[in-house]
């Protein structure tokens, strides 16, 4: 049988030149890159470049902006829980350090703002979203007090595709910043986090136009290796110069959630990943290179598939937005009468891979968080699926995947 993978979202194969990339960091220059001799210079050097590499990538000013994690996940945790770490040993005075985040971030970002909350009471703000998946700016205004810390909104939602206005966000913060430069609390906050892990492919991520202060990327999605992700942290020493201690680093708002041997400039131990650094790097400036082309061709045939979907089944709605302000790859349907775990499994055995979701939150089962949050009843959550398409994609792909579609669906309602 043909195997069709529509859930790109989820993970995406390595590019060959990528693993291609990786192959001498596994068995001949295997040095740890903390290591000073022959063998960890190999290694350090590697890891450098390929810091190099995505910074010069996203706009960075300074390769040390860059810190390389395990993943988005990691990256996510470590600008949540690390700046307000951070925030608080500088302003000892605000007992509840507020955290703005969207109501349709991912588990990733709003799991540890919600864990600081039960450990000591920090003050999340979820602001909602239209239903179009478009955070409410206006709520975010509302929301910016001098006792936050941190707003955390991603760049593309990764089970609808929305495109969130990270620039006028930036450009509210930026005007509170000001307003209250002469308050009771100045100074850089709060910091602006995005989480970009659905976003390198297709989009340019200069962090000086989109104006944030950290950025999260994740390698499995960007056609790299699992396992790997890196966190942009700007660098400003005019701000942060006097940071100090184990677990922070001059210049850089941030307080270490791993502690141990100091890598990653004292803000991530842990002996680095090496080949997938690597791999990650040769990933991203692969996939920056073709971006525009990826864009154009992979939205035309994303276009293409939901035309095909409505004609077989004119019941089925987009969930999101159906207009510009919508990622290239991502498509999420609501099949209405069709639970999706139904749907799913007869995709499955006729050979179509899609998600109802989150791949995190696929095993519990537990309907969107964000197709509610679009101010949907929890049924329509149950019954919408995710189909996500990548480079590798083709128009034969998206003809035969319509089929399948228009067969399981006929064939469940009977
Ligand atoms: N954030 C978003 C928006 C994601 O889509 C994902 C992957 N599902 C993650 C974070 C987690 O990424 P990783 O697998 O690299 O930890």
């Amino acid at each position: 049988m043909r195997r069709l993978y529509f859930d790109h979202a989820a993970s995406t194969p390595a590019d060959p030149r990528a693993v291609r990339a990786m192959q001498p960091y596994f068995s001949r220059a295997f040095g740890n890159p903390g290591s000073l001799h022959y063998y960890g210079q190999e290694a350090i050097a590697a890891v450098d470049a390929a810091r190099e590499r995505i910074g010069t990538l996203i706009g960075a000013k300074h390769f040390r902006e860059v810190l390389f994690t395990s993943g988005a996940t990691e990256a996510n945790s470590l600008a949540v829980r690390g700046a307000v770490a951070f925030f608080r040993g500088a302003h000892p005075g605000v007992a509840r350090p507020r955290i703005i985040i969207s109501s349709i971030e991912h588990e990733s970002v709003s799991e540890p703002a919600q864990a600081l909350a039960a450990e000591w009471g920090a003050d999340v703000v979820a602001l909602p979203v239209n239903r179009e998946g478009v955070v409410d700016i206006v709520a975010l205004k509302d929301a910016l007090s001098p006792e936050t810390a941190l707003v955390s909104v991603m760049h593309v939602n990764n089970e609808v595709g929305t495109v969130e206005p990270l620039r006028e966000i930036r450009f509210m913060i930026d005007a509170f910043r000001k307003d209250r430069a002469a308050g009771a609390h100045p100074g850089p906050y709060p910091l602006f986090h995005t989480d970009a892990a659905q976003s390198f492919p297709y989009y340019y991520l200069d962090t000086e136009l989109l104006g944030v202060d950290m950025m999260t990327l994740s390698s499995h999605k960007t056609y790299g290796p699992k396992g790997v992700g890196a966190l942009f942290v700007r660098r400003d020493d005019e701000a942060f110069g006097g940071a100090g201690g184990p677990g922070t680093a001059a210049g850089f708002p941030l307080a270490a959630q791993t502690l141990g041997g100091g890598q990653e400039f004292g803000l991530r131990s842990g002996t680095e990943n090496v080949p997938g650094i690597v791999g990650f790097a040769k990933a991203a400036e692969i996939a920056a290179a073709a971006r525009g082309k990826t864009s154009l061709r992979v939205a035309a045939l994303r276009n293409d598939l939901w035309r095909r979907i409505k004609t077989a089944v004119p019941a089925a709605e987009i969930n999101g937005t159906a207009g510009d302000a919508k990622a290239p790859h991502i498509l999420n349907v609501h099949f209405p009468g069709h639970p999706a775990q139904d749907l799913l499994t007869r995709f499955d055995r006729m050979g179509l891979a899609a998600s109802s979701g989150s791949a995190c939150r696929a095993r519990a089962a537990a309907p969107s968080h964000v197709i509610e949050a679009l101010g949907h009843p929890k049924a329509r959550a149950a019954e919408s699926i995710r189909f996500s398409l990548g480079k590798g994609t083709t128009g034969r792909a998206v003809a035969a995947a319509a089929r399948i579609i228009e067969k399981a669906v006929a064939a469940a309602a009977r």
